[in-house]
């Protein structure tokens, strides 16, 4: 077996040549820091199977971010037997940057020239032949999202990496390769492998390379005594990128023959489709109501049971409920299987209409099940009070879900959620926010696992603190189904379900805003990482890849509904249905008519006692009627959110289990965020601990912890009672928001002040 390593610049189209070769579903994403940690994945279609390792994106091998050194560190020391350097061909110069140094390695390398397919289109060329010739290794031109050319690479590689492979400098002449060549001398002497690459490095004074052999720094200083450069003075390492880029621009600016050249020289600029676009979408001033107009309009299509806010009445003629689904919720239960009246008031947004649907069937099957099996039992009850109830609750938000996946998959996939971070960069880089902060906590509406681990490609160790403690802001999948049911429940409680659902996501945004800029100020922490960004071409979304994302989405929510809500289902069931005593809680009795009943005696069960203990801590949170921590039903949204700990979706599987659905749940509005809010903001899932625990250690992580349930007691803290004390808060009110908005523009200035002062400094 032979082992390829894919390096390259971020998007370049690493995971995407990387999901085409071993046919994996990997993340593609639009930027950097997505592929934190190395992947691997085997291709099969040759005869000796080849392991697959698709490396962090890079720039160059220098030891600064943690992707260089992963990358670097693989190669070296790990050895591949070949590794592709994936360039984009579209900006050829600056990919090749990070080719000069891996020709450096003794390793066999092939180019591949990716998205030759956007070059063609724009009607440029690119002399393949001469650019073989110059760099002296292998180039195949591909296009990995339309798989062009694939197995020619394969074949090229496969051929190459049997052969040995001696690295070579492009620095050939002059003083700069006479010291470099003296200093690879000494290695080899030492018998060190990659002694070409050692020596340069250890030129530049690389960290990691000063740490490894200590005892060549001082002959190295030596050596330096010769030479002496009069622009870079005795800073061998700008010497050395610049010798690099001197090379680059001299001999492959031919390389690249532009088909609108002409145009250029009379100094018209040529623009793209995708700068056309970007003229509008990334725009100094709208750019970011753009950002919110599209983010409304995907909550809108998914959670509005009134389209467009057009208001019907139309009381349930057959077809209509029909084609809107609703009315058939527990039909079964229903005389005859009749639909009940509804009456309509505006036209349900698909997202509504398929959970409608999806709702329909699953609370049909649980009805299914409670026909065939003797009422009373206690394995009855453990089937359909416990696990099938929580599931179907969890199970009838996939369509929703799946719909917001979709398009939050479209706008990663078209190139846009790249410009996101772009446009909150700019947006917030004067008040101490990097975009570079912005990448991670937008994965975290994916997941806040991958989110949390892809801090690392943070520098600066406050930076990525203060970024795993606020990534709880950033809705992830698993909360979606909260605000699913909670936007039935805002429909009657204050109107829109999806202005509430869009409130939590954008509102989050800003929280993280807020709470950054305060950590910010209270750490006195000027630092701002750089930021610097590919932003690829828009394309139309590729269908496979739009797939294939949704289908790990669905998979991996049905795998854990299947094992950690179903487990959590079936823990729930035993505490609600006994009492500390033991005592089975079902109880048979008969009513006014002469049937009999059973009751579930669930004040008496164990889970009610918990629940009420907890509730003292919440209480706060919701103490008036309206509010969750309020009266009978109280304890029973504690235990949700206790159980959400374990993993978000538990908290709406909790909830159905414990009766809580959307004609039960009798919340005011105040009630409903103080819940949204605690549920979003407090610590996610047991794997994100996990996650964090991995990220950080000892006493950091157990801030973290802390951060996460504080922020999110106090926020809801905050939300209830503004919202709930509003003739108290029309004045108070006011009085704290005009504080923390003064509040934010002093941290503003503060820091702005700080940030010139500290420039005006290094100046
Ligand atoms: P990575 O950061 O190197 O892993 O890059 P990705 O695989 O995430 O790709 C970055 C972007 O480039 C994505 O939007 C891809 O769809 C796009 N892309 C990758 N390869 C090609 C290609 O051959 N042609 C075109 N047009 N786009 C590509
Ligand atoms: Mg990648």
């Amino acid at each position: 077996m032979k082992r390829f390593a894919l390096a390259g610049n971020p998007n370049s189209g690493k995971t995407t040549l990387f999901n085409s070769l071993t046919g994996s579903t990997a993340r593609v994403g639009n930027w950097a820091g997505v592929t934190v940690e190395k992947r691997t994945g085997s291709y099969r279609k040759l005869n000796e199977k080849i392991e697959i390792v698709d490396l962090p994106g890079i720039y160059s091998l220098s030891p600064y971010t943690s992707e260089e050194v992963i990358s670097r560190n693989y190669i070296l020391d790990e050895k591949p037997d070949c590794v592709i350097n994936i360039v984009d061909a579209t900006n050829l110069e600056r990919n090749l940057y990070l080719t000069t140094q891996l020709l450096e390695i003794d390793v066999p390398l092939v180019v591949a020239l990716n998205m030759s397919d956007v070059v063609r289109k724009n009607g440029d060329k690119i002399d393949k032949n001469e650019l073989e010739k110059k760099l002296g290794v292998p180039v195949v031109e591909i296009s990995a999202l339309k798989e062009e050319n694939l197995d020619e690479l394969m074949v090229k590689s496969l051929e190459i990496s049997s052969k040995k492979r001696v690295g070579h400098s492009i620095i050939e002449e002059g003083p700069l390769s006479h010291l470099i060549n003296d200093v690879r001398i000494a290695f080899k002497g030492k018998n060190v492998e990659n002694p070409l690459f050692h020596s340069v490095k250890l030129v530049e004074l690389d960290e990691l390379e000063k740490e490894s052999h200590p005892d060549l720094v001082e002959m190295v200083d030596e050596f330096k005594k010769t030479f002496k450069d009069e622009t870079f003075g005795d800073d061998f390492e700008a010497l050395i990128a610049d010798a690099r880029y001197q090379y680059i621009s001299k001999n492959y600016s031919g390389v690249l023959v532009k088909a609108n050249k002409e145009k250029k020289e009379e100094g018209e600029v040529v623009l793209t489709k995708s700068d056309k676009i970007d003229r509008v979408l990334t725009h100094r001033i709208w750019a970011i109501p753009i950002f919110i107009v599209i983010m409304f309009l995907i909550f809108h299509f998914t959670f509005a049971e009134g389209l467009f806010f057009i208001k019907t009445n139309i009381t349930n003629p057959g077809v209509i409920n029909f084609f809107t689904g609703m009315g058939y919720e527990g039909m079964l239960e229903e005389a005859g299987g009749v639909a009940e009246d509804v009456v309509l008031e505006g036209i349900p947004s698909l997202g509504v209409f398929l959970q409608s649907w999806m709702g329909f069937a699953t609370g049909s099957l649980i009805d299914l099940f409670r026909s065939f099996m003797p009422e009373g039992a206690w394995y009855t009850s453990l089937v359909c009070d416990g696990i099938l109830t929580g599931l179907d609750m969890v199970l009838s938000f996939i369509p929703q879900i799946l719909m917001l996946f979709l398009f939050i998959a479209i706008l990663e996939d078209s190139g846009y959620m790249a410009r996101i971070a772009f446009i909150l960069d700019r947006a917030f880089r004067k008040f101490g926010l990097s975009g570079k902060a912005f990448i991670p906590m937008l994965t975290g509406f994916g997941c806040s696992v991958p989110a949390i681990m892809a801090t690392r490609t943070l520098e600066d160790e406050k930076e990525k603190r203060r970024t795993i403690r606020l990534m709880t802001c950033f809705s992830c999948g698993a909360k979606a189904p909260i605000w699913t049911l909670l936007a039935g429940v805002g429909t009657w409680a204050f109107g829109f379900g999806d202005v509430f659902v869009f409130t939590i996501y954008i509102g989050g945004i800003a929280l993280a805003i807020i709470y950054a800029l305060l950590l910010k100020v209270f750490s006195k922490d000027t630092y701002v990482s750089p930021f610097i960004m590919e932003l690829p071409a828009y394309h139309i979304p590729q269908p496979k890849n739009v797939l294939a994302h949704l289908w790990e989405k669905l998979k991996h929510y049905v795998i854990k509904a299947a094992t950690i809500i179903a487990a959590s289902t079936i823990v729930i069931w035993f505490l609600k249905s006994f009492s500390f005593t033991f005592q089975f809680l079902l109880l048979p009795e008969v009513n006014d008519a002469g049937e009999t009943e059973y009751i579930l005696h669930i004040e008496d069960s164990m889970l009610a006692g918990i629940g009420r203990v907890f509730n003292y801590l919440f209480y706060p949170l919701g103490a008036l009627p309206g509010g969750w921590t309020h009266g009978e039903d109280g304890w029973k949204y504690s235990v949700s959110a206790i159980t959400g700990l374990i993993a978000k979706e538990d908290v709406v599987a909790t909830m159905a289990e414990l009766g809580l659905d959307e004609t039960s749940i009798e919340l005011n509005a105040a009630g409903v965020y103080s819940f949204a809010v605690f549920n979003l903001l407090t610590i996610p899932c047991f794997a994100a601990i996990g996650a964090a625990h991995g990220e950080q250690k000892g006493k950091e992580f157990w801030i973290t912890l802390g951060t996460w349930f504080g922020l999110s007691y106090g926020t809801a803290l905050l939300f209830y009672w503004i919202g709930e004390l509003y003739i108290v808060s029309l004045v108070g009110g006011i009085l704290v928001t005009l504080a923390l908005i003064g509040g934010v523009v002093a941290c503003g200035f503060i820091v702005t002040s700080r940030h010139k002062k500290s420039n005006a400094m290094n100046a």
